[in-house]
């Protein structure tokens, strides 16, 4: 399993996230990136990889 999490310095609050993988991101008040779980369950590993290279500020780490 692997845990992600997001550069709040780096985000900007796209929300794109929360689109591709809504089990995992969520957007709080303000649209910035939210992380949901500490960690990513199996099935939502392929959407959290789809939302790392899709963020546009780089901002989401998975390890
Ligand atoms: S897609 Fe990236 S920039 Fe947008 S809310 Fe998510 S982490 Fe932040």
């Amino acid at each position: 399993m692997s845990h992600v999490s997001i550069d709040g310095a780096k985000c900007q609050g796209h929300g794109r996230c929360a689109l591709i993988a809504p089990e995992v991101f969520d957007v709080d008040d303000l649209g910035m990136g939210l992380v949901l779980v500490d960690e990513v369950p199996p099935a939502a590993e392929a959407d959290v990889d789809e939302a790392v290279l899709t963020c546009p500020e780089n901002a989401i780490h998975v390890r």
